[in-house]
């Protein structure tokens, strides 16, 4: 069986200066002395990402970005490459995010394209998905939809580098959380959704995260799951020493 490295990334949103972000850096590296096997990335905002990927070089954490553009270069006023992203030290890219999906209509069709477009770039896509308050009771259907249109095109081997990540939107930034069993249950349906569509080694191998109001306080209990291989932490990620106590969850 695939050994999968547990993940915890910090999604900043619209927060941090790069001063700002310097100083939160400053603060969280000697926390992350001795993580080992545990992955930790920060996401902060374009702005940060250049000064942040300087200041990371040979560091144990990484940098991501929260979008990209999925052409390569031209008239797109307010685009950002995964080429620009690169440069900039990000191993990592947000895709598809509800507040993206939401509040800047990106819809599945747009997803995938950027998907492919980080793939052709060697960024590691986290693709985010999930379903809103009204959908819970059709989640495998809503999941479902995801996947199969967000992964158009998308080989076995390209499937190894991207990371899924599970979000409730009504758990995201709400203070509610889904809990452990639910959020158990519906990554391993899309364990399960993996294996249909690929094969049980890749179902096995896929590193699959949650997200939605993840806490110092609840990270244990998620984290405990077996197949939840790490968070993706919003609101909790902006203070170094509540992400460094939820990193601390994954080293349990
Ligand atoms: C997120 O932004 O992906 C997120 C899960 O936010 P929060 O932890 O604040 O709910």
């Amino acid at each position: 069986m695939t050994m999968r490295h547990p993940l915890i990334a910090g999604n900043w949103k619209m927060h941090k200066t790069p001063q700002e972000t310097e100083e939160f850096i400053v603060e969280l590296l000697p926390k992350l002395a001795g993580v080992g096997e545990i992955e930790v990335l920060i996401i902060p905002p374009f702005t940060s990402l250049d000064r942040s990927g300087t200041l990371l070089q040979g560091k144990s954490l990484q940098l991501g970005a929260q979008d990209l553009h999925y052409e390569a270069e031209g008239a797109f006023t307010g685009g950002i490459s995964a080429r620009m992203l690169a440069a900039c030290g990000c191993k990592y890219v947000l895709v598809g995010h509800s507040e993206r999906r939401e509040l800047f209509g990106d819809d599945d069709t747009i997803v995938a394209r950027k998907l492919n477009a980080a793939l052709d770039s060697d960024l590691m896509p986290i693709l985010c998905i999930g379903e809103t308050l009204s959908e819970h009771d059709l989640v495998e259907e809503k999941i479902t939809r995801q996947l199969t249109q967000d992964l158009t095109g998308v080989g076995g081997k390209a499937l190894a580098k991207i990371t899924i990540a599970y979000e409730p939107i009504w758990a995201i930034g709400t203070g509610k959380t889904a809990t452990p069993e639910v959020a158990q249950e519906t990554i391993s349906m899309i364990r399960r959704w993996i294996a249909s569509h690929y094969d049980e080694a890749a179902a096995q191998g896929t590193r699959i995260l949650y997200g939605g109001s993840v806490k110092p306080a609840n990270a244990v209990s998620l984290l405990a799951q077996p197949d939840i291989d790490g968070a993706l932490v919003g609101g909790a990620a902006l203070v170094p020493g509540s992400f460094a106590q939820i990193v601390d969850a994954a080293r349990l």
